[in-house]
Order: structure tokens, then C-alpha cells, then sequence
């Protein structure tokens, strides 16, 4: 299951696209099935009923939240306590999009940023190029260790997810067919879960691609026009905010830095839905644009100024 040490003497990205990794043929498998399925759609559905784009649509900003607020903010970073019954109706939306399970996308995802910008960051573009970073890791090599990296999770709160995966992936794949029919497959299914995939590993690509940045030197970007076509994972987009200050829950640090997911916090804290949120005290370095710091503590609310901040134990930071 470990791969830190071996990705210098494999070069796996080296390895023709079309090899899987022993053990990574059901992911191969799944994303060769989305692509070829629509593009079989769009050429015989290429514009959805209005019905049919509000689900697949709602559905999408549900999984985005899920991603965004759930699994990379509250879980993996611990930089929010989500209301229980809140944190697995997120989970079960982001399973349903084809993110993953809780506890290995939280094991991917700290062990990125332990090794971020090192030839042992798997899903970096720095040495293996964009599809490598994009699609490729993630079935030409092994995924990241949960108990090495999300051991925290890996009570039966979280499990049961990683059990239930593949029948719900199933689920979301094929439902649209039995309420639809054909365009609701098609739209529904492999479309969404195509479009969702490849938002969430702009991450990875896209936000990381520095071609000119030295080893060991922050490859991160903010990247301002993929925020949208992100949905509510509008926010994500602001990625060297994050890996600058990844214990802050707030991803954009000024006001035109649209962060969907922060507000989403912001929302759900004035219901009680969501508790120690970690908001920045400091930012660092201060980004060409940014606000002050002062001018983002100040609106932390008073209630906060005693906080989290420092007490809860980010494994990643
Ligand atoms: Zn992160
Ligand atoms: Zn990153």
C-alpha cells in the first residue's frame, strides 16, 4: 500500500497511460466508462431537459460542498467540526459524485501536502507532467495508506463509506436511467461524474502547475477563472492561499476571492451546525492584492478570538 519511497526508482509516470497499477483496475475501469459514455451522450443528447440539468446540477453542488467543506476542510485538514448528521449527508453526496470514499480521499490528500512539491507528492505535476498529476496517479500507483495517513478515520463512523463506495457509485452511475430514461442516464450519470472528476483534479493538475518553480518551492496557484466552473467548490480554486495557510477553513482571504465553501461555514455556524472553525489569524505571505491580516482579524467574531486556532491538531500542517 505505501508508496513514498519507490516513485523515485519507478518513474511510474514512465509507463505507457493505458497500464493500471496491480489492484487499480476497477478505477481504470470506471474512468475509461465515464469518458466513453458521454462522449456517447453529448452525441446523442447534447442538450439536457430542463428537469434532467436541474437534478444532475443539484447534484453536482451538493458533491462540490461535500468535497469542499466536508472532506478537504473539516476532515482532512480538521479545520472544522461539522453537526454530525450534516458531515454524512455531505459524505453521502460526495461518494455519490465519484470522490471517493472519506478516509482514503483524507489519506491522498494529507499525504500530498506532507509531500508537496517533493518527487514523493504522487499527484504533483512537477515529474510527471499534466495527465500524470490530472488522471493518471490515480491508477498507474497505489493510493496513499488510511492508516498511515487518516488513521483518525478509520473508526466504523467512516468505514461503512468506504463499504457502501461501490454500490452507490453504481447507484449514481445508473438511477437517472430508471427515472428518466436514456437522457437522464446519460446527463445524469456518466456527464456529472465526468465533469465532477475532472473539476476536483484541476486541483491537482491545474493549481499546481508551476513549470518554473524549483524543487521543494511552493508550486501551488490561485487560479481566479476555474472557480466558477468549480460550483460550490468555488474556493478550491484559491489553492497557494491554502497550501500557505492550510490550517485556516477560509480558502479565499479577500472579498472579490469568491469561497462558496466558507460561506457555506459561515452559514451553517449561525445555525449551530458546525463548531471550531479555524479562521486565519495570520496570512502568509501576503499575496499580491490580499487584505491585510489585521483586517481579517478583525472580523473574526469575538466568540472566536479565544479559539481553535492552534488547539486542534492538524496532521497535515
Ligand atoms: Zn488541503
Ligand atoms: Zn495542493
Amino acid at each position: 500500500m505505501e508508496n513514498t519511497s519507490t516513485l523515485a526508482e519507478r518513474l511510474p509516470w514512465e509507463q505507457p497511460w493505458w497500464r493500471p497499477a496491480p489492484g487499480q483496475w476497477a478505477t481504470f475501469g470506471y474512468l475509461i466508462s465515464i469518458h466513453i459514455l458521454s462522449l456517447i451522450g453529448l452525441i446523442l443528447y447534447p442538450i439536457p431537459s430542463g428537469s434532467i440539468f436541474v437534478v444532475a446540477l443539484s447534484l453536482l453542488l451538493l458533491g462540490g460542498l461535500g468535497t469542499s467543506v466536508c472532506y478537504h476542510r473539516a476532515l482532512a485538514h480538521r479545520t472544522a467540526k461539522l453537526n454530525a448528521v450534516v458531515e454524512h449527508i455531505l459524505i453521502f453526496f460526495t461518494v455519490f459524485n465519484g470522490s471517493g470514499s472519506p478516509i482514503q480521499w483524507t489519506a491522498n490528500h494529507r499525504h500530498h501536502h506532507a509531500q508537496a512539491d517533493t518527487i514523493d507528492d504522487v499527484s504533483s505535476p512537477r515529474f510527471g507532467g499534466f495527465w500524470w498529476a490530472h488522471l493518471r496517479w490515480l491508477y498507474q500507483w497505489p493510493q496513499s495508506d488510511p492508516r498511515r495517513w487518516s488513521p483518525d478515520l478509520m473508526g466504523n463512523r467512516y468505514l461503512v463509506w468506504s463499504t457502501l463506495q461501490p454500490m452507490l457509485v453504481g447507484g449514481s452511475l445508473f438511477w437517472g436511467l430508471l427515472v428518466f430514461g436514456w437522457e437522464g442516464f446519460f446527463w445524469i450519470g456518466p456527464i456529472r461524474l465526468m465533469y465532477a472528476l475532472h473539476m476536483q483534479c484541476f486541483v491537482n493538475s491545474l493549481l499546481h502547475l508551476s513549470p518554473d518553480a524549483p524543487e521543494h518551492t511552493d508550486s501551488s496557484r490561485n487560479i481566479w477563472w476555474l472557480g466558477p466552473l468549480q460550483l460550490t467548490a468555488w474556493g478550491e480554486n484559491w489553492h497557494r492561499n491554502h497550501h500557505q495557510n492550510p490550517n485556516s477553513a477560509r480558502f479565499g482571504w479577500t472579498t472579490w476571492q469568491v469561497d462558496m465553501g466558507w460561506y457555506f461555514l459561515m452559514l451553517l455556524e449561525k445555525f449551530r451546525l458546525v463548531k471550531d472553525v479555524k479562521r486565519p489569524r495570520t496570512l502568509r505571505p501576503r499575496e499580491k492584492g490580499a487584505h491585510s491580516n489585521a483586517r481579517l482579524e478583525r472580523r473574526r467574531p469575538r466568540s472566536s478570538r479565544h479559539s481553535t486556532e492552534g488547539r486542534v491538531q492538524n496532521p497535515t500542517a
